[in-house]
C-alpha cells in the first residue's frame, strides 16, 4: 500500500478531479492526503474526504495566501472548526516562502524595498507561529512549506519547540536533514517526483541515508511530475514511480520500505 502523503486533485488542468478520483478508487490501492491551501477551499477538502473513504484532508492558510485574511486570531477560530472533523489529518501547508513574497495576481515578482521585504517576512513568521500553536492545541502534525526560507523555519521551529512536523517536498542535503532529525528524531522529511531527477543527487544521498522511520513519499500533483512523466501533468499514482527510486536508494527489501513508509503515514497522521 503507498501513501500519497501530499497532493492537490483539484488543481489538475488535464483530468477533472472527479476523474482523478474514480481512477484511484477503481485501479488503485492507496490512500492520498489532499492538501488545501486556503480556507474557501478547505471545506471542500473536507467534503472529498467525506466522500472517498482513501482520502484525508488537511487544513491550512499558504504563506503566499496570508495577505488575504486580515484578522489571525479569527481565521484561526475558523481553522479549528474545520479540524472538528475526523478526517482532517494536519494543519498544511504552512510555513514561509520567501520566494513569492511580493508578488501580483498573476504571480509575478514585484520590486520592494529592504523595509517592506523585513516587515513581510515578521508577517509570515507571526501567521507561522500562530498556525503551529493552533495545531499543538489540536494535536495534529504541521506540513512544513519552504521556499528559500529553510533557516528561519528550523530556528522558528525550535524556538517554539514544536517537532511533530512533516518537511515536504524535501529539497535539501543530508546534513541538513541530519541537524534536523537531531531535533526533531520522530519528524518526517517527505520525498517528491524530485528524487527521481538525476539532478537530484543531494536529496537521493538524504533519502538513502536518513532512517526509514522518517521517510514519506508524495506528489505534490499537479507539480513535480516523477521520471519517466517529466514534462506531463501530475497525478497521485506516481507516487508508485517515487517509491520505486527510493527503494532503487535504499538497502532494506521493497517489502520493508513499503511497510514501513506506510506506517509511517498512518502514524504522522493518526490514523
Ligand atoms: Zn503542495
Amino acid at each position: 500500500m503507498f501513501f500519497d502523503t501530499h497532493c492537490h486533485t483539484y488543481l489538475s488542468k488535464q483530468k477533472s478531479e472527479t476523474e482523478i478520483l474514480e481512477e484511484i478508487k477503481e485501479k488503485w490501492n492507496f490512500y492520498i492526503a489532499n492538501i488545501w491551501v486556503d480556507l474557501k477551499i478547505s471545506q471542500h477538502c473536507i467534503d472529498i474526504a467525506q466522500k472517498y473513504d482513501f482520502a484525508y484532508a488537511t487544513i491550512w492558510i499558504h504563506p503566499c495566501d496570508i495577505w488575504q485574511y486580515d484578522d489571525l486570531d479569527d481565521t484561526m477560530i475558523k481553522l479549528e472548526d474545520l479540524a472538528e472533523n475526523k478526517k482532517v489529518v494536519a494543519v498544511w501547508e504552512c510555513g514561509l516562502d520567501y520566494y513569492w513574497i511580493a508578488r501580483n495576481d498573476n504571480w509575478e515578482i514585484l520590486e520592494i524595498s529592504q523595509k517592506e521585504l523585513e516587515a513581510k517576512k515578521l508577517i509570515q513568521k507571526k501567521w507561522f507561529i500562530a498556525q503551529i500553536e493552533l495545531a499543538r492545541k489540536l494535536n495534529l502534525p504541521v506540513i512544513v512549506h519552504n521556499r528559500e526560507a529553510w533557516n528561519d523555519i528550523i530556528d522558528i521551529l525550535k524556538e517554539v519547540n514544536y517537532t511533530n512536523f512533516i518537511l515536504h517536498c524535501y529539497s535539501e542535503n543530508l546534513e541538513y536533514a541530519n541537524n534536523l532529525l537531531s531535533f526533531a528524531p520522530n519528524c518526517k522529511i517527505s520525498f517528491s517526483g524530485i528524487l527521481t531527477f538525476n539532478s537530484a543527487k543531494s536529496i537521493q544521498e538524504a533519502a538513502k541515508n536518513i532512517p526509514l522511520k522518517n521517510i514519506l513519499i508524495e506528489t505534490d500533483a499537479p507539480y513535480l511530475t516523477p521520471t519517466p512523466f517529466r514534462g506531463q501533468e501530475n497525478y497521485p499514482y506516481y507516487v508508485e514511480n517515487v517509491f520505486n527510486k527510493l527503494c532503487d536508494l535504499r538497502n532494506e527489501s521493497f517489502d520493508e520500505i513499503e511497510k514501513v513508509v506506510w506506517e509511517n503515514s498512518l502514524s504522522i497522521y493518526g490514523i
